[in-house]
């Protein structure tokens, strides 16, 4: 991000504009729609207002003489717009001065540049693209305009009238924030939108507890919970919409070494992000630790939410925190992400399940070789099981072993799927037997192997198949 949005104040002073023909004429009209003063040289020496109403006209200053020699005392801003080599020196002005200056369409001679907006009176979204496309940023904006309700406007007016008194009535801080939630996102929030303004601040002057009405305690305090949210294998955009809200929703959130950064981007800016879980060469916190510390922040009114990679209750642990919270009699949800074997199988087109190939699956671990070792592989002799080894890329040869022990036939399809769902996901497939080998092509982890027929389906399976296809016909045409 170079240009960080920033919202100018319009009232404080005018606008200086520099320019001719429709492209100055543009940027009255979008100046006048914000409610700026505007000081207009017009470099063509022809100040065409025709079109402006009386009442716009009367913000414009219409100025004469050199620009270059005007008086920039109290001037907020300088816009060129078709001003040509005026415009570069206009700018070399402005900058010595320190004036934030925009020259249309070059990057190099503005210290801002104007978003695409979406304007909902005292709601408006400014979108950027750093300069570089306009296009991008008009269809970002078209997204915007299509998912943001027509009156949310109104709705920010509306609590722009009461915040102060609130304010008053709930010096608590988390508390006012769960209170406009509660009427943004109830009743009164709906009414506004519905276009029933007035009922809707009728409600809201009805609320006789304000504290009660935003959830208080007994003690006056925020009611704290915490929400075990699975945050998928990696891409962002595999967050579900209830996971996405309650990180939206977070005061504080315990993270795993597994979650990207990506995902905690999505994340309620004024979070506390606490790292919780391993990292390379360093044991983590522990269980009760974290138990410990999830009790503790809902205890003290804080939403928190548990975020691990995959899904909770996926060799997540999930199953033993939730049974802590239960204990301490915190309140808890818990919200499914996309487990790592799943992310798997939709990118790498492994279907897990295959019409009469395979109608079992099986998910198990093998964090070590001992773990490998306490496997009953016997178990997963069926040639008709897809099998899902979670953390087994150090156990790889103890899986082989134990699988072929148990009958499987070295030639089972398998595959190792890397980083899945990341940029830089990797993929490595072959038969049973060469399990250990293909595993050493890995360049790190995390990793999942997937063992059974299904996996001949798969994507890097298919590819690899028409790559010896192809050596074979070439070396048969030498
Ligand atoms: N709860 C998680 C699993 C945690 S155990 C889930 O549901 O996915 C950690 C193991 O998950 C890793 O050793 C690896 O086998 C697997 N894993 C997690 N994320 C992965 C990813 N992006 N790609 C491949 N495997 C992954």
């Amino acid at each position: 991000m170079r240009f960080l949005p920033v919202f100018l104040d319009l009232q404080t002073g005018p606008v200086l504009l520099v320019g001719a023909g429709d492209l100055a004429r543009a940027k009255l009209r979008l100046l006048l729609a914000a409610g700026a003063r505007i000081r207009w040289f017009a470099t063509d020496g022809h100040h065409d207002v025709s079109g402006v109403e009386a009442a716009d006209a009367a913000r414009i200053e219409l100025a004469e003489g050199d620009p270059l020699a005007a008086d920039l005392r109290g001037v907020i801003a300088v816009l060129c717009a078709g001003a040509g080599d005026i415009g570069t020196a206009m700018s070399v002005r402005a900058k010595a001065v320190g004036l934030p200056v925009n020259v249309m369409d070059d990057l190099s001679h503005s210290t801002f540049i104007f978003p695409a907006i979406v304007d909902r009176g005292d709601v408006v979204v400014a979108v950027g693209t750093g300069g570089t496309s306009p296009v991008v940023a008009r269809r970002v904006r078209e997204c915007i305009e299509a998912v943001l309700p027509a009156r949310i406007g109104d709705l920010a007016t509306l609590i722009g009238r009461w915040r102060k008194l609130v304010h008053g009535r709930i010096p608590e801080f988390t508390l006012r924030r769960r209170f406009w939630e509660r009427v943004i996102d109830g009743p009164i929030g709906a009414l506004v939108l519905a276009g029933r303004s007035d009922e809707a601040e009728a409600a809201l002057k009805d609320i006789r507890d304000p504290a009660a009405f935003a959830g208080a305690l007994v003690t006056g305090q925020a009611a704290g919970r915490v929400t075990l949210v699975g945050a998928g294998p990696g891409d962002p955009d595999l967050l579900t919409i209830k996971a996405l809200r309650a990180l939206q929703d977070a005061d504080v959130i315990f993270y795993d070494e597994l979650v990207s950064s990506e995902i905690l981007d999505r994340a309620r800016r004024d979070a506390s992000r606490v790292p919780v879980g391993r990292r390379v060469g360093k044991p983590g916190i522990g269980q009760d630790a974290i138990n410990k510390l999830m009790i503790e922040a809902a205890r003290s009114g804080q939403r928190a939410v548990r975020l691990k990679g995959g899904d909770a209750f996926v060799f997540g642990r999930g199953g033993e925190e939730v049974e802590a919270l239960r204990e301490a009699g915190v309140a808890y949800s818990v919200v499914p992400g996309i487990t790592a074997g799943l992310g798997a199988a939709a990118q790498f087109e492994v279907p897990l399940t295959f019409r009469r190939e395979a109608l079992r699956i099986t998910f198990l671990t093998a964090h070590k070789a001992k773990d490998a070792d306490a496997v009953d592989w016997s178990a997963l002799t069926d040639e008709k099981m897809t099998v899902v080894v979670y953390m087994g890329m150090t156990a790889a040869q103890s899986v082989r072993a134990g699988l072929l022990a148990a009958g499987r036939s070295p030639q089972t399809p398998v595959g190792v799927f890397a980083r899945v769902t990341r940029p830089d996901s990797q993929a490595a497939v072959g038969t049973l037997d060469e399990l250990p080998d293909l595993v050493d092509k890995i360049d790190g982890g995390p990793a999942i192997l997937v063992i059974g027929d299904v996996v001949a389906h798969s994507a890097p399976w298919r590819r690899q198949n028409l790559d010896q296809v192809i050596f074979e016909i070439l070396e048969a045409a030498e």
